[in-house]
């Protein structure tokens, strides 16, 4: 698979050899220092290893600094701080020198740098010359919703937009370990495309995305669609699920999202997995859908302290299945698994360990005994 340019974000490397890292973006007003402080905070615990901000006025560009000194004094001084900069870009970045050196790295869209015809050139060359000063890394971010002005939004436009602004970056000086590309649409079928192309045609480190990838369900299963099949192509260096939060929900469902595509891909492991079955007729009731739901909670609850306790817990594989049609067979492939016998499930489960059968377990707390088997083997072998 294709290496590409190894490109430092602050201390987090980007491409390279380095695993695909995981971003995300706040949706407060970044001139609310605490609301967008505390966001951040809930991102990077969610898993997110770069955090984007909005810099769009004056009140959030004087934000910017006092916001990456929370984040140090918290101790968070790893994780880099992104400014997303559209059209006053250029005007911010200059105006506000304590803001320019507090990024690790500017998001820019060179479409859309410069309103009036003729001036994005030198607007985008100022942003450059400003990134150059402060050892910040420039994400040219092309979205085909701001094209430069008379640019069709076309897989080859695209492409040809975003190679063009990178190579801009260089003749203005800025080092090509400093640049990485994204190219976001939001129709899958073009994503895959305009990404495939570019890894061909380049060797900077890409930022995949769907953009705009919508609520819920759709957002997640095309921005898995669009990402995976890339992503197992060893296509993408960093990735976002641009996600939009129902009302009143958590911004780290996408940070969330972004740690299981990537773990089911294999290429990262943050937390235990469960494999279950979907259950069918073979399954008496609510009984098997309340033991996979219990277990999986279980996981999730307990997974960060045993990542701390057991150091490559974070790897084992867990599996919870229906009946004996598929449950021996799916239980003997994880380091643990259990199945109930189908019909008269509440009576008996079975119990696998790292391939063998182990233990029949009977009554009404198979949960509970499961539980305690799990977590001796945790015990034992991490
Ligand atoms: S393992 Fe058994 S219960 Fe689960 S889906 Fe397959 S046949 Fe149905």
């Amino acid at each position: 698979m294709k290496q590409t340019i190894e490109v430092m974000v602050g201390n987090i490397g980007i491409g390279g050899a380095n695993p695909v890292r995981i971003q995300s973006m706040t949706d407060t007003d970044t001139a609310d220092c605490d609301a967008t402080f505390t966001q951040c905070v809930e991102l990077i615990g969610a898993g997110a290893e770069l955090v984007r901000v909005t810099v769009n006025n004056d009140a959030a560009a004087t934000a910017v600094p006092e916001i990456r000194r929370e984040l140090d004094q918290a101790g968070y001084e790893d994780i880099p701080l992104i400014g997303d900069f559209h059209h006053n870009g250029h005007i911010l970045l200059e105006k506000y020198p304590e803001m320019a050196a507090s990024l690790a790295k500017y998001r820019v869209n060179p479409g859309n740098v410069g309103k009036v015809k003729g001036e994005g050139e030198s607007n985008f060359e100022k942003i450059i010359k400003i990134a150059i000063k402060n050892n910040a890394a420039v994400r040219i971010g092309v979205n085909w919703g701001s094209l430069e002005d008379g640019v069709s939004p076309t897989v080859d436009a695209i492409v040809e937009s975003s190679l063009k602004s990178a190579e801009m970056a260089v003749n203005f000086g800025l080092p090509k370990n400093k640049i990485i590309i994204s190219a976001k649409v939001s129709a899958v079928p073009e994503l895959v495309e305009i990404y495939e192309s570019l890894n061909e045609k380049c060797d900077y480190p890409l930022h995949l995305g769907l953009t705009e990838a919508g609520t819920g369900m759709k957002g997640l299963v095309s921005s898995s669609a669009a990402l995976g099949g890339l992503l197992l192509h060893g296509i993408g260096d960093t990735i976002r699920i641009s996600l939009t939060p129902a009302p009143g929900s958590a911004r780290i469902e996408e940070v969330e999202a972004c740690r299981v595509l990537l773990q089911s891909l294999g290429l990262r492991f943050f937390t235990p997995q469960v494999t279950s079955c979907p259950g069918c007729g073979r399954t008496d009731g609510d009984f098997y859908r309340e033991l996979a739901a219990k277990i999986n909670n279980y996981v999730k609850e307990n997974s960060a302290d045993w990542a701390k306790k057991y150091p490559g817990s974070e790897k084992l594989k867990l599996a919870v299945m229906g009946c004996i049609v598929n449950g021996p067979g799916e239980s003997a492939h994880a380091d643990i698994g259990i199945h109930l016998p189908g019909k008269f499930e509440k009576a008996i489960a079975t119990v696998h360990i790292d391939g063998k059968k182990h233990d029949l377990i009977k009554g009404d707390n198979i949960f509970e005994q499961f539980i305690k088997i799990l977590e001796k083997y945790l015990s034992e072998k991490f």
